[in-house]
């Protein structure tokens, strides 16, 4: 059996209210090992919801941060919030935080305050941060170089180019692909996978978005079983066995998130 981890699922979400354990349950038999829970610091049912979740399972690993959509509502209070659940040990990363600016549900300034905020309580607390980009590499790229911030982290769900993965990957990033990277329309980013090393590779479903082929149109809701689908996608173009991408990915994880993988159960 493969064994594989998903380094992006937003299990807090209500898509997950009815049948969440049964969700973790089935990634289990999939043989998933890990899977990285974000909380929506800004949203205290993501913070409940996740933390309960975690203690169940100790193959969750849980990150905190102000998504850059909900930017607006990042408060001194947050970082308090996140402050306490890295000191009590609750979180290993901060994030998702970034920049968005193909939605704009919070205005570019309010974002870019956001973000680099939490890049500083990150660098600070000595964690790695999960990072969202989309149609906004250049910034995210300057934010991180103008904060120095080096302690690294995951630019996830992967849609930038290849220059903004190079440049991220020099300050210590690694690279997630999600569902995005099975969809037909998306050859460029395959591209981009096809040049990035081994070693700086993960994969991720981005539950509940995201559905991955072949489910893509069937299933309403991602979950954390479909990661193999990008899994086999990225082996594929990659040239290695499934095996040995789960292999790296997993190993990648770890690492990353000084997390030891044993199971998820
Ligand atoms: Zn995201
Ligand atoms: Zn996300």
């Amino acid at each position: 059996m493969t064994s594989l981890v998903d380094s992006h699922a937003h299990l807090d979400m209500e898509d997950f209210d009815e049948d969440r354990s049964q969700v973790v349950e089935r990634a289990f038999e999939q043989g998933i090992k890990a899977i990285l829970c974000p909380i929506e610091i800004t949203n205290p049912q993501s913070i409940e919801k996740t933390l309960t979740l975690i203690e169940k399972f100790r193959g969750l690993i849980a990150a905190a941060g102000a998504h850059p959509h909900q930017a607006k509502s990042f408060s001194p209070e947050c970082t308090r919030k996140i402050k306490e659940l890295a000191e009590a040990k609750k979180i290993k990363a901060i994030g998702e935080i970034g920049l968005d600016f193909y939605y704009n549900l919070s205005t570019p300034p309010e974002q870019e305050d956001a973000f680099r905020h939490q890049l500083s309580i990150a660098q600070e607390l000595g964690l790695p941060v999960i990072v969202h980009s989309r149609n906004s590499g250049k910034k995210l790229v300057l934010a991180v170089e103008e904060e120095h911030f080096s302690r690294g982290g995951v630019l996830h769900c992967f849609t930038e180019d290849w220059e903004v993965a190079k440049q991220m990957m020099n300050r210590n990033f690694f690279i997630s692909f999600s569902g995005i990277l099975t969809f037909p329309k998306a050859q460029l980013l395959r591209e981009v996978a096809k040049k990035i090393p081994l070693e700086k590779l993960l994969v991720e479903t981005d539950s509940p978005y995201l559905v991955p082929v072949p489910f893509r149109g069937l299933k309403k809701r991602n979950e954390p079983a479909y990661v193999v689908e990008v899994a086999k996608v990225l082996a594929e173009i990659k040239d290695i066995s499934l095996e040995e991408l789960s292999e790296v990915t997993s190993r990648n994880f770890g690492s990353l998130f000084s997390f030891e993988i044993k199971n998820l159960r």
